[in-house]
């Protein structure tokens, strides 16, 4: 059953380096599926951010199922599984939660022992909610120049949200 659009952040952090396999087992979970653009991948390019291969390396050695949900078109996500070594869905129309749903079957894990790792309030935590994932939010890697085009009514719609969280909760770890 799918619920209603839900932008309840659970857990904030920094950048995903500091989403360690300790941190996944402490949460309970098994799996850990990846947005791309501003969280582990520079936005609109083939590039990786800093970090994001060996964070991603250090999942799978200590034995949690990882993997690319992206709203990014199939050939750029294949590239990027490529460049990760992980399986993918493309084009998952997040906050539609088919993506994370269908990757929850395709490893065999339940949903509930899914974190899905994003920066974006409106699309990766809001996905996650709908199929009862665990939000994983991250603070965005990106470029100050498309902030200010493509991002920049998103972000202003998720600061107070974002906001109020850290407020009360902090980034996880922190409080
Ligand atoms: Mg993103």
């Amino acid at each position: 059953m799918l619920r209603e659009k839900d932008t309840t952040i659970k857990y904030m952090f920094r950048e995903t380096n500091d989403i360690t396999p300790e941190i996944v087992r402490e949460l309970g979970l098994e799996a850990i599926l990846f947005d791309l653009d501003n969280t582990t991948v520079k936005d609109a390019t083939l590039s990786t951010i800093p970090g994001a291969i060996s964070w991603i390396k250090s999942l799978k050695e200590a034995g949690i199922k990882v993997a690319i949900v992206t709203n990014t078109p199939h050939i750029r996500a294949y590239w990027f599984s490529k460049t990760f070594g992980v399986k993918f869905h493309a084009f998952a129309k997040k906050p539609l939660p088919f993506g994370i749903l269908r990757m929850s079957r395709k490893l065999g894990v339940e949903v509930s022992k899914i974190g899905m790792v994003g920066d974006q309030v409106f699309t990766d935590v809001a996905a996650a909610n709908r199929c009862g994932a665990v939000p994983l939010l991250v603070d965005p890697v990106e470029n100050k120049w498309f902030w200010k085009n493509h991002y920049k009514k998103n972000r202003i719609k998720e600061k107070p949200i974002r906001d109020a969280f850290l407020k009360e909760y902090g980034y996880y770890g922190d409080k």
